[in-house]
């Protein structure tokens, strides 16, 4: 069966960090997703409306929610990067298709979360942890979220409100290259976390972001800290 393809429009179109923006969108009827998925949108390019190319968003609102949220990062002369920054505004409208993919938690295991991103890796997370926390999930959950400077991080405010809401949640940020000021984690991800956890023999692992780092967390996830391949999971933003 075809996946169903719909229309959507634009409510907002956000700067929130350094180069990146978070864009609602109304959520059309009839759509469905589990949380974790992405949909292929319809881009134009600029210029000639007729020339449409499709690219791939995690969809980072929760099934539940009554608006769907992206956060895009903007990559130099990318086709949906110039939309995303020139065009789109309230009211503009697209095609989509959805739901794809299979980056979904496992709910077949008990075993604790730990979620790894970069950046706009995040999206898929975000909509978990908004759907999973309100339902009574108490199990422990990690994210860990790298970035590349202190101008990059987003969402903060919105982590931390989950933090106070949900004891079992936490959050750790860290940063590859700060300004010499900044107090928190210097370094990749991966190193992060392997500060933290100490015992992985009771983790899942979930991992999105740029495909390199992706693939690396995952090695080292099976190679060095021991965690069953059926627990490594990952969607790489190609
Ligand atoms: C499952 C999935 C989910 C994703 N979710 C997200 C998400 O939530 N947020 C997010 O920010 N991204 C996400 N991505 C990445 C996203 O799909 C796009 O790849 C990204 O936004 C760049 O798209 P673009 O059209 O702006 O760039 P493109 O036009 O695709 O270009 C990409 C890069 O290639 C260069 N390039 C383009 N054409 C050429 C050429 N002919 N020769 C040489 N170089 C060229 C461009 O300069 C640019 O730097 C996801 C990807 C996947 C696969």
């Amino acid at each position: 069966m075809p996946t169903p393809s719909f229309t959507f429009e634009c409510i907002s179109n956000t700067v929130i960090a350094e180069n990146i923006h978070e864009l609602e969108f109304t959520k059309p009827e009839g759509i469905e997703f589990t949380e974790g998925q992405f949909l292929l949108l319809d881009v134009p390019l600029i210029g000639n409306t007729e020339d449409i190319q499709p690219r791939a968003y995690s969809i980072a609102s929760s099934p539940n929610d009554e608006t769907l949220l992206f956060v895009i990062k903007l990559v130099p002369d990318g086709r949906a990067s110039t939309w995303v920054k020139e065009e789109v505004k309230q009211g503009t409208q697209t095609r989509i298709q959805c739901p794809f993919g299979k980056f979904v938690l496992d709910t077949e295991t008990s075993k604790e979360y730990v979620m790894m991103c970069t950046s706009t890796g995040i999206a898929p997370f975000r909509s978990q942890l908004r759907t999973i926390l309100p339902k009574g999930e108490t199990r422990k959950i990690d994210l860990f979220f790298g970035l590349l400077n202190e101008e990059e991080i987003f969402w903060e405010e919105e982590l931390k409100e989950l933090v106070n809401q949900y004891p079992n949640f936490s959050y750790h940020i860290s940063v590859g290259d700060p300004e010499s000021s900044f107090d928190g984690f210097k370094g990749y991800v991966q190193q992060h976390a392997a500060e933290v956890i100490t015992d992985f023999s009771n983790k899942q692992i979930y991992i999105c972001g740029a495909p390199i780092m992706a693939k690396s967390v995952k090695q080292e996830a099976i190679e060095t800290w021991g965690v069953a391949k059926e627990d490594v999971h990952m969607e790489g933003f190609i």
